[in-house]
């Protein structure tokens, strides 16, 4: 599909939506197609921003191997990064992160739970106060009952009344002690030590193997989640000219440097 600024009848999204599709119905020879299993390295491409024109990266270059800018020739960065092998490098890093901050992390999500538990001594405070307050109503409503049936008609209609009243008010309060009790009981879902480690495992091994391209079907969709949560949903890919014609590919304040021989096409 070539793109003619002229003849162009059809919006970009709309038509690098169909350039994709085409590039990836292109891929092997033609015929009855293996069904191949997509790596992370093939999934990710959506999160590549041209830095330079804020442009999100599509798939292009010689078999889809590679993905550039949206604006294509007309970007001045002009370049298309390996997919594969961009990806392998941010996940080595992003791993390498992990390691490093394991400790902080652990540190952070141990405080906050700290901070939550000191919610939950208001909470049991609340709970105490809301217990006295129901075994008043029931004292209350036990008297009147023994009282109930005595003295006047007069007094027996007043009592009647009165009970009404303290056992609506009764029943508010066992709701409310139930809203309470509820409510203790979700906040002192804790994570333990131990739990923090091991999903800090798991995201490392999902970026270890799905950067060696060894994940099943479900766990590279499992994969492609947690590197996007570890990016920020986005990396912006800088451009720079250096000596060696390095390419450098930039995430925040992360340096991921991508060798310039074979990164670009
Ligand atoms: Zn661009």
């Amino acid at each position: 599909m070539r793109q003619c600024e002229e003849l162009r009848i059809i919006g970009d999204d709309l038509f690098y939506e169909v350039q994709e599709k085409l590039d990836s119905l292109k891929q092997g020879p033609r015929g009855p197609r293996k069904t191949k299993d997509a790596h992370l390295w093939d999934l990710v491409t959506n999160l590549f921003y041209c830095a330079h024109c804020g442009e999100r990266f599509y798939v292009a270059g010689a078999g889809g191997k590679g993905m550039r800018c949206k604006n294509g020739d007309f970007c001045p960065c002009k370049s298309t990064v390996r997919r594969e092998e961009a990806i392998k490098a941010i996940c080595k890093r992003l791993q390498e992160l992990i390691a490093q901050d394991a400790t902080l992390i652990e540190q952070v999500i141990l405080e906050a739970q700290q901070l939550d538990a000191r919610g939950d001594h208001q909470l049991e405070a609340e709970i105490e106060t809301s217990q006295r307050k129901l075994a008043s109503f029931e004292r209350k409503l036990s008297d009147y009952l023994d009282l109930a049936g005595q003295g006047s008609d007069e007094d027996r209609e007043e009592m009647k009344t009165r009970i009404r009243s303290v056992r609506i008010e009764r029943n508010a309060a066992r709701v409310e002690l139930n809203r309470l009790h509820q409510a203790l009981s979700h906040a002192t879902s804790v994570i333990s030590e131990d739990e923090i480690r091991d999903s800090l495992t798991h995201l490392s091994s999902l970026l270890r193997e799905g950067a060696a391209g060894t994940l099943g079907e479900d766990a590279v969709y499992e994969a492609v989640e947690a590197f996007r949560l570890l990016v920020g949903g986005r990396i912006d890919v800088h451009v720079e000219q250096r000596v060696g014609r390095k390419r450098t590919c930039r995430h925040r304040s992360e340096n991921v440097a991508l060798d310039g021989e074979g990164v670009t096409e």
